[in-house]
This record gives structure tokens, C-alpha cells and sequence, in this order.
């Protein structure tokens, strides 16, 4: 490990849940790790994929504070420095609200080597566990991913897309029903709201966007993307019956 050479730090997106939803590439890289630097959403069952590296738990669920971050870019650039096979194992994919231009900012500058394997957003898990794809020919032309929480902690939230899906707006949901509705979107635009997607342990729920404060008490503490209009509607009411492991509750109001 302490060899002259400097090592390269590698980001990978973990997926959102169960740790088979990582890239075949994502695993390689994994196995040839030295230390892995992991947050708190990725699947202990990851470590698997890398018994022989040094795992070090960085980072909690929620905002994380300046000075985590620059303790986090610090211990990339200590172990990277010193020639270690450096993973940096994020949840979901590293692109998508994961602070990855922070972290990468911090690499270019020490001079230290770096790619990026992307993973599974929530956004695309939560599409597939219920079967609600995210694009519809001929009315579903645009998605955005959007985090309903600004950096100040305010909830807001706009009409941008065809189909949008939020993030980070779980425990607010009252709040961001206001919003899409001061927004433009129609009362009764289908919401899902999908938690622990991807997980064994997954909840979908129905609803629309002036009854999504109802998906709370559902979804409290647990990690949930919102998806707002054509993306967020059923196919047909049978289709959604015919797959139990999406554990979807259905909660819409008639
Ligand atoms: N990089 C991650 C997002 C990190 S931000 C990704 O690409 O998915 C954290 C937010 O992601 C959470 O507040 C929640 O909105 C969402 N999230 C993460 N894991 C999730 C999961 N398994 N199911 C639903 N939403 C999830």
C-alpha cells in the first residue's frame, strides 16, 4: 500500500438497495480495493464484493455538515496519496445529489487519478419495482430529478417536466403537496411515493398531489422518492395487482 506510486480513487454507485443492483464493473473495482469509504444507504451485504479492503464508514443519511465533507476529501486524498486502490461507494448513482463535484474537486487538486462507475438513482429503481416507466410515448416526453430541499432547508418545488420525480422530500410531504399545487400542478396529478426502493422491504403508495401529506405516516424514516405526474400513473389497475413484491399499497382516493 505504500508504494510510490499514487493510487486512483474510484466512485461507485452502489443502487439504491439490495447490493445485486451494482454494475459488474462496479464489483471489479470493488474487489481490487484497498479501502472502500462507503456512506450509510449502501448494503452492508456490499462488503462481499471486497472482504480484503479496509471499509470505513463516512458520512450519515441526511445533510452532512462542511466539516464532514472535508474530513471525507481528506481521507480519500491521505489513502489515494499513499498508493492505496481507493473506492468511494455511494448510494444510488455518485452523479445525482451525491456531492460528487465536491469530492472530485478535492481529487483534481491533490493531483490524484479518479473515475466514476455509475449505479441505479432511486428515481429508476422506484420506476421499476412498480412498473411505472418514467417516460410515455406520446405524453410523457420530458423526467427531471429534482431534490425538493434547497440547501437553506426550504421545501420547493416546480413544474419542469412531463414526469417528476423528488428526492430528499420524504419527511416533508405536506409541504411539497403546497408546493406542486401553488406550482400548477392539478390536484389530481397521480403521486407515488416510493420508500426503500429496491429493498426486500419496499413501500409504494398512491396517491395524488393534494392527498400526498396522506403517504407520511407510511413512509415515515424511510429513505422515498416522490414521482408527479404521467410517470407516476398505474398502467392499468391490474397491473399493478399482479406484482406483490412491489408492495404496493394503494392509498389513492377514489
Ligand atoms: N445518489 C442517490 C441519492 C442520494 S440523496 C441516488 O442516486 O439515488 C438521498 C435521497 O435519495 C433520499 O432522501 C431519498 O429521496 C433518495 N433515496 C435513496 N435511496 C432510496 C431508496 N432506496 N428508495 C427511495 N428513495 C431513495
Amino acid at each position: 500500500m505504500d508504494s510510490k506510486q499514487p493510487g486512483k480513487v474510484v466512485f461507485i454507485g452502489a443502487g439504491p438497495g439490495a447490493a445485486d443492483l451494482i454494475t459488474l464493473r462496479g464489483a471489479r473495482h470493488l474487489a481490487q480495493a484497498d479501502v472502500v469509504l462507503h456512506d450509510a444507504l449502501t448494503d452492508p451485504a456490499l462488503r462481499d464484493f471486497a472482504p480484503q479492503a479496509r471499509w470505513i464508514h463516512v458520512g450519515k443519511r441526511g445533510y452532512r455538515d462542511s466539516t464532514v465533507q472535508v474530513e471525507i476529501n481528506a481521507l480519500m486524498v491521505k489513502h489515494a496519496s499513499r498508493g492505496a486502490r481507493v473506492v468511494r461507494l455511494k448510494g444510488g448513482d455518485p452523479s445525482v445529489f451525491g456531492r460528487l463535484e465536491e469530492e472530485l474537486q478535492a481529487l483534481h487538486e491533490a493531483g490524484i487519478a479518479t473515475e466514476v462507475v455509475p449505479g441505479v438513482t432511486a428515481a429508476l429503481a422506484a420506476a421499476a419495482a412498480t412498473q411505472r416507466p418514467l417516460t410515455r410515448r406520446g405524453s410523457g416526453r420530458s423526467v427531471s430529478l429534482t431534490t425538493a430541499v434547497t440547501q437553506a432547508g426550504t421545501v420547493q418545488a416546480g413544474r419542469r417536466a412531463d414526469t417528476e420525480v423528488f428526492y430528499m422530500a420524504g419527511q416533508r410531504l405536506a409541504e411539497l403537496s403546497r408546493r406542486l399545487l401553488a406550482a400548477g400542478w392539478p390536484g389530481d396529478a397521480p403521486a407515488l411515493v416510493v420508500s426503500r426502493a429496491g429493498w426486500p422491504d419496499q413501500i409504494a403508495s398512491d396517491h395524488t398531489v393534494a392527498t400526498l401529506a396522506a403517504a407520511s405516516v407510511l413512509h415515515s424514516a424511510r429513505p422515498a422518492v416522490v414521482t408527479v405526474g404521467v410517470g407516476a400513473a398505474a398502467l392499468a389497475p391490474e397491473a399493478a395487482a399482479v406484482n406483490p413484491r412491489s408492495n404496493l399499497v394503494p392509498t389513492r382516493e377514489p
